[in-house]
């Protein structure tokens, strides 16, 4: 069975610190007299559960159709880091052996908290990469600091190809092998894309 661990989209849901919020609205309505009921959405493409593709910090990076979407789906670890401040070099290297190339993060112990999460460092990010890991998922908005504009960590990942999946939700997920499904809409030339992210056992 699979379990979902993307967010909920919502009007009134966090978004990051100066992004749009998130917008719905119906078009046609059959309460007025439509045929049918469509909507419309406005949304950031960081907002909720996304995956960045490298052009978000990469002018030259591919864009969200250009990924193939095998790259975010298969086998992946979970790891439970809660309670961490920042994840650094030292807790990859106890933790982390190599056999997965998707890893998700659990940092969180509730909700999104933008205000503070802990963010990676580039050395963090490098000993994945050293590990073989391809995709680093976190439960937190970003893998760097919300007031950060050198993004290390992102940075880090496009040195090493690495994808990012942000804004899971991992609550009440286990650590242990599972499969993942994160594909991310079919979006022309976009720098990112929510995503419906959802786990199984790995059998
Ligand atoms: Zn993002």
């Amino acid at each position: 069975m699979w379990i979902d661990i993307s967010r909920s989209l919502h009007e009134g849901m966090e978004v990051f610190p100066g992004d749009s919020e998130f917008q719905y609205s119906k078009e046609l309505d059959m309460n007025k007299g439509s045929t049918v009921n469509t909507g419309v959405f406005k949304m950031n493409t960081h907002t909720g559960t996304h995956l960045d593709a490298p052009y978000h910090y990469d002018i030259y990076g591919k864009k969200i159709n250009e990924l193939d979407i095998n790259e975010v789906c298969g086998k992946a670890e979970v790891f439970d880091l809660t309670g961490l401040e920042a994840v650094a070099e030292e807790c990859i290297k106890e933790k982390i052996s190599g056999r997965t190339e998707i890893i998700l993060f659990r940092l969180k112990e509730k909700g999104t908290a933008f205000s503070t999460y802990p963010p990676f460092t580039a050395s963090a990010v490098k000993a994945l990469a050293d590990r073989g890991v391809r995709v680093i998922g976190v439960d937190t908005p970003s893998v760097d600091p919300a007031t950060s504009e050198e993004l290390p960590a992102h940075h880090m990942c496009r040195t090493k190809n690495m994808l990012i999946l942000e804004g899971l939700n991992l609550e009440g997920i286990k650590e242990g092998t599972y499969e993942l499904a994160a594909m991310p809409l079919n979006l022309f030339e976009a720098d990112g894309s929510p995503v419906r992210a959802a786990l199984r056992q790995w059998r």
